[in-house]
């Protein structure tokens, strides 16, 4: 059976990610800040890099090795660039993108031994469009999209895939709260009317992107940024 590991599969994106790939048949491990109450959940801060390979190791223990990565964990940011202290800037860059480095780093090993593994990771569509107030979260998103495609080049040779999928505007916590404060430039009703599929995302739309990226059948991609916005950009 193929373990896998979800980062940020407690909430939002990672949790629908989470369950499909459940009802596919994988055994499934969340790591997470605040993971769920449930068997094969795992705390770790995923930029900091002891807690992550402690929270591998376990689940590692627990299910043997994990040949699929899933990397939703992420903290949005809004403020403006000339306000924005290094302190905040680094933290963004931390969780979002070195985050994605520690745990790619730490489950590689797994992946190698077998000659099969699949990286999908959770970057954002606003790496595509740009954003303002977001240039901390922007900047780490799009240096996940150029490691994805670089680290394809690398691991292709070795069976692994490695591929990103931007959300555009999905229903979580996350979006909620910044609808709630205001941060959106507008509600998520007024985004649906800009939206050309006229609905707001839904988690399950990322996770079934998900689910077939990490199956033998999507072997064949790999280095490759699908956007997942209901026709926000192209
Ligand atoms: P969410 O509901 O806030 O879920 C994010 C999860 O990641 C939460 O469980 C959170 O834990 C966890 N997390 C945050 N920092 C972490 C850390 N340092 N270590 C480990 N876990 C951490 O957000 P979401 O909307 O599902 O977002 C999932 C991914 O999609 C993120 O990478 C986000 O940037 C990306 N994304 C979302 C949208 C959207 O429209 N929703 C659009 C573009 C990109 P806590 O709840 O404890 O903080």
């Amino acid at each position: 059976m193929t373990n896998a590991i979800v980062t940020g599969g407690g909430s939002g994106i990672g949790s629908a990610i989470v369950d499909r790939l459940k009802a596919d048949g994988l055994n499934v491990a969340v790591l997470d800040l605040n993971p769920p109450d449930a068997e094969h959940s795992y705390k770790a801060d995923v930029s900091d890099r002891e807690q992550v390979e402690a929270a591998f190791a376990a689940a590692r223990a627990d299910l043997g090795p994990i040949t699929v990565l899933v990397n939703a964990a992420g903290v949005d940011g809004f403020q403006r660039f000339s306000r924005i202290s290094f302190e905040k800037w680094q933290r963004i860059i931390d969780v979002n993108l070195n985050g994605v480095f520690h745990c790619v780093q730490t489950a590689l090993p797994d992946m190698e031994a077998a000659g099969w593994g699949r990286i999908v990771n959770i970057s954002s569509s606003s790496a595509h469009s740009g954003q303002p107030f977001m240039t901390h979260y922007v900047a780490a998103k799009s240096a996940v999209n150029g490691l994805t495609k670089a680290l394809a080049l690398e691991l292709g040779p070795a069976g692994v895939t490695v591929n990103a999928v931007p959300p555009g505007f999905i229903d979580t916590p996350m979006l909620r709260k910044a609808e709630s404060r205001e941060l959106l430039g507008g509600t998520i009703e007024d985004h649906i009317q800009r939206t050309p599929v006229r609905r707001v995302g839904r988690p399950e739309d990322i996770a079934a992107t998900c689910a077939f990226l990490v199956s033998e059948e999507a072997g064949y991609i790999t280095g490759q940024i699908i956007g997942v916005n209901g026709g926000r950009n192209t």
